[in-house]
């Protein structure tokens, strides 16, 4: 049996159902490495049921000059058109990465940091301008203890990135510490300051903590079986996502690329995401935050 040609038998019933009926099948947090399986992992993706991934920028590289940044979000751009060849449909994300920030610390000044970081920003938001990407992401702060000024700084960049994300009306992916109550209504408000609208503002990487109660943002949450249970019964908006990392040391990290759909249809099948809730989760808001899959 071919690997990669194989479609699960017990799939195809409801998968052709769903075909029908138009839905789509969305990862909303999926990475690609120039090292990794790339086209081939879109392949088991699509196999197992799969129709759109949210493909998001990659720090590579760490990187010191913006030249080498513009060049690691090229990658992206060259490694979602093979997504898109094999027949996925794609939404690219790129921004520098809130880690970025905290190791440009080691040789820069804050200052120095911050600027450099924000003409990343930059350079992403004229390709929001030109639709070659639709959001900003990750953006966010360390999901570690940094010294405070460390902090502070994170979130005034964060405050400044996503007032220049709002500028040309981009989405935004968020890697921040773990989602609870608290730290949502934080990030909440910064967006509030930013004048940033929640309804296109992705916590990813979520949990039962950010969906509890998730200040209006919408919340990808990775696809465990129990997350999905727990999500299912909260009328917080949440997606699916793998953050699939597409890296050869760690093949299947975080999650596998076929995770999204086999875990959507079998909580299809165990009724615990109704047709409505599938609709809503891998279309109504992938299409609302994202604008578009192409
Ligand atoms: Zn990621």
């Amino acid at each position: 049996m071919r690997y990669k040609y194989y479609v699960e038998d017990w799939v195809k019933p409801i998968r052709s159902h769903l075909f029908t009926t138009k839905v789509e099948i969305t990862d909303n947090h999926f990475h690609l490495d120039p090292q990794g399986r790339k086209d081939l992992a879109v392949k088991d993706f699509l196999n197992a049921g799969g129709t759109r991934l949210v493909i998001v920028n990659k720090p590579y590289t760490p990187w010191k000059k913006i030249d080498k940044f513009k060049e690691q979000v090229n990658t992206t751009l060259n490694l979602a058109n093979k997504a898109r060849d094999v027949g996925a449909k794609v939404a690219v994300v790129a921004s520098p990465h809130p880690i970025d920030l905290v190791k440009m610390l080691e040789f820069k000044t804050k200052t120095e940091a911050s600027e450099l970081y924000l003409d990343a920003v930059d350079f992403c938001t004229t390709l929001v301008d030109e639709n070659l990407i639709v959001g900003l992401g990750e953006l966010g702060r360390p999901h570690f203890d940094v010294d405070k000024s460390v902090w502070d700084l994170s979130n005034q960049v964060l405050l400044e990135s996503l007032k220049r994300a709002r500028d040309v009306d981009a989405a935004a992916v968020l890697h921040t510490e773990s989602g609870t109550p608290e730290v949502m209504a934080d990030i909440s408000s910064i967006a509030s300051k930013a004048n940033f609208p929640k309804n296109r503002l992705v916590k990813h990487y979520g949990g039962p903590g950010a969906i509890e109660n998730p200040s209006g943002i919408v919340v990808s949450i990775i696809s465990s079986s129990t997350n999905i249970e727990y999500a299912s019964n909260t009328n917080s908006n949440f997606m699916l996502e793998t953050d699939y990392l597409d890296d050869p040391q760690r093949p299947g990290a975080v999650m596998g690329p076929k995770t999204v759909p086999r875990k959507t249809f079998k909580a299809i099948e165990n009724n615990i995401l109704s047709e409505k809730q599938v609709y809503k989760v891998h279309t109504s808001i992938p299409d609302s935050v994202y604008r578009e899959f192409v």
